[in-house]
């Protein structure tokens, strides 16, 4: 326990270095602070393969966000050029750090079994966040008009939730992936400092790709059937605005008080089934 004691302290420094930057950088908003240092502690307690992956999940979501910057400004497409705030913070990374620490609560209670299982499950809730940053971040700078995904036959404003691209599709998997990457290689040092896994790295590959992409699979439907859509009454453009062409658009279906982030929590829960679904049967 010693080893996971010194990883602690340097992940807790860590944390503290990384939140004076990323204020100053704009990368979160101030007021947000608080819930950032929860946040990434309970990320960092959960084992270096999870921090590593939750690092991975800030660092590339701030440089995708930074790409295109003008033309999202200009076009409206991101408000998260101004920093996240606390909704989205809490949204992508309590729940998963809250369930790495339980793991870790657990391992150390004697349930090592059950710990080491559920382990990789918040790297999956990670992957399907990381997935979904990427898909709107890089997919709203598609040239072409996104498309509803289960009903490919209307075309929709850029950044309209439940909308996908080939671009946007592209990223999302890139996405998955690479916190499949991180996380796989990444259990390796958890091993280090903490727990004892057997599992191959190929293995947990596979299973956070799959069960992140198909978190983010289900973000864009849960985002088409529950947030709101609506349409311009003078070109007939589908979106998400009160008002389009200058006149009030038309109430299509959806809720109003339904934003990204609530979906972005149904999303992870998805991803966490389908992990724990694989973990079972594959490990
Ligand atoms: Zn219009």
């Amino acid at each position: 326990m010693l080893s996971y004691a010194v990883y602690v302290i340097l992940s807790v420094a860590f944390v503290l270095c990384l939140l004076r930057e990323s204020i100053s950088k704009r990368i979160i908003r101030q007021d947000a602070a608080r819930e950032a240092v929860l946040v990434s502690i309970l990320n960092a307690l959960a084992g270096p393969g999870q921090f590593l992956a939750y690092v991975t999940f800030v660092l590339s979501s701030s440089l995708f966000t930074r790409l295109g910057k003008d033309y999202k400004a200009s076009k409206l497409l991101s408000k998260d050029i101004y920093g996240r705030d606390r909704l989205q913070i809490i949204a992508v990374g309590l729940l998963p750090g809250a369930l790495g620490t339980l793991c870790v609560m657990l391992y150390v209670a004697g349930m090592h079994q059950l710990a080491t299982k559920l382990m990789i499950v918040p790297i999956a809730m990670l992957a399907t966040s990381n997935a979904d940053t990427w898909a709107s971040e890089i997919g709203v700078l598609y040239k072409g008009k996104p498309r509803l995904i289960l009903r490919p036959s209307l075309s929709v404003e850029p950044g309209t939730s439940g909308a996908v691209s080939p671009l946007g599709i592209a990223a999302s998997l890139g996405g998955a992936a690479t916190i499949a990457c991180v996380g796989a290689l990444a259990t390796r040092l958890t091993e280090y400092v903490l727990y004892d896994l057997n599992y191959s790295v190929h293995m947990i590959f596979i299973i956070v790709l799959v069960s992140g992409f198909i978190g983010e699979v289900s973000d864009s439907i849960l985002g088409y059937l529950l947030q709101e859509k609506r349409r311009c009454r003078v070109c007939g453009t589908i979106c998400e605005h009160e008002y389009h062409c200058g006149e009030p658009t038309e109430h299509l279906w959806g809720r109003k008080g339904i934003k990204g982030e609530h979906v972005n929590m149904m999303s992870q829960a998805v991803s966490a089934v389908t992990c724990i679904l694989l973990v079972s049967l594959l490990l």
